[in-house]
């Protein structure tokens, strides 16, 4: 990318915190007024940015707002979770302005979720001719080594999806565009924490209850780093060490109790029947004596996990999402609770639970076009 360091930081800053006038600018960088004006420069004759009305005042001229230019160009950001496959065309200010979902099941093969991928963004092109599509950025169900572009086997995955290969490579193959990726709890922090109601506040966690328990933290404004950028750390943490038997081979995770996995197979165990994770939640929330207490026990392990996390982090805003979060306001309640109950008395100066984040399940998908602009401005 051909613009200068200065006038990317400068980019990046007005993205994230625009309209601003050139005093807020000076405030933030401590730039001299000639220098910013000239590294603008570059971003206002490429129209990276405009120029959207102006700020009152009452005394002196009214000073010209800077904001990202929402109409000259496109990102795209790619969901592919354990369920489905999540495409948003978003404007450069994250706007959603197209999308495209499908189911992911057992019989689909991954060369034909790629295909689609690729297909999708071609017709978005045409469909949005206009727009000069720069990225493609990929959230996945994590860890990702993001050298070799390929999942790290620590979790299962959907039957036929190894993705042993880099994915980065066919997609950039058939479409041309730069293709970054990430592990999508990240990306889904990544995206409340630059936009959504958590960037004002700075120990947060993103944490998704669906077929498995994933997580991420971001404290002080940098991203927690954990070992291959694992997304289960949560859902491993241990709660009972002679507890149910986890898909990691140690007893009593959270993840053994509190994943949607766990509550069917436990209900399964229980009953002798099997069912989806919607009917199972029907039956809790009409008073199922068996699925009503599995998914209280889940919502109380998750919520003693949730609150070891706030113990040793001091986390002040956890964003709770994922198809148990999003589908049942009873098990969100009740992690609440158990959390609350667990932290009494504790040394925290206060946290705010966030049910879904601003971006509710396009969270990944915009974080992940976010990190590919990030990556498209690095590059
Ligand atoms: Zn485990």
């Amino acid at each position: 990318m051909g613009l200068p360091e200065l006038s990317k930081n400068l980019l990046l800053l007005i993205q994230r915190n625009g309209p601003l006038t050139k005093n807020d600018l000076i405030e933030v960088t401590a730039l001299k007024l000639t220098t910013l004006n000239r590294f603008l420069k570059p971003l206002t004759d490429e129209h990276w940015i405009v120029r959207s009305g102006t700020a009152g005042g009452n005394v002196g001229r009214p000073s010209s707002l800077l904001e990202i230019n929402r109409d000259a160009r496109a990102v795209i950001g790619v969901d592919i979770s354990r369920t489905s496959v999540n495409i948003l065309v978003l404007s450069l200010g994250m706007d959603i302005i197209d999308r495209h979902t499908f189911p992911v099941t057992a019989e689909t093969s991954q060369e034909a979720v790629i295909e689609r991928i690729c297909q999708k963004i071609i017709d978005f092109e045409k469909k949005h001719a206009g727009r000069t599509f720069l990225t493609v950025g990929i959230g996945m169900i994590g860890p990702i080594d993001t050298k070799t572009g390929q999942i790290l086997h620590l979790e299962p995955l959907p039957v036929g999806m190894t993705f042993d290969f880099d994915i980065r490579d066919v997609i950039h193959t058939r479409t041309g565009l730069p293709v970054s990726i990430e592990s999508g709890a990240g990306l889904a922090l990544l995206a409340e924490s630059a936009f959504g109601e958590a960037r004002n506040y700075t120990r947060i966690a993103y944490i998704s209850s669906g077929i498995g328990i994933r997580s991420s933290y971001r404290i002080d404004d940098q991203p927690l780093k954990t070992p291959h950028a694992r997304e289960d750390t949560l859902a491993h943490m241990t709660v009972d060490s002679s507890g149910f038997l986890c898909t990691c081979g140690r007893r009593g995770c959270v993840e053994a109790y509190s994943s949607l996995h766990a509550l069917l197979d436990a209900y399964t165990e229980k009953t002798g029947e099997t069912l989806d994770y919607r009917t199972f939640l029907e039956r809790a929330h009409s008073g199922n004596p068996i699925a009503l207490s599995l998914l209280d026990h889940a919502a109380e392990i998750l919520g003693i996990g949730i609150a070891n996390n706030i113990r040793t982090l001091g986390l002040d805003y956890i964003i709770l999402s994922g198809p148990l979060v999003e589908h049942s306001t009873l098990f969100y309640n009740r992690v609440m609770e158990s959390a609350l109950t667990q932290v009494q008395n504790a040394f925290t100066e206060g946290f705010i639970f966030d049910k879904g984040g601003t971006f509710a399940h396009n969270s990944i998908a915009v974080g992940a076009a976010l990190y590919g602009f990030e990556s498209y401005l690095e590059r």
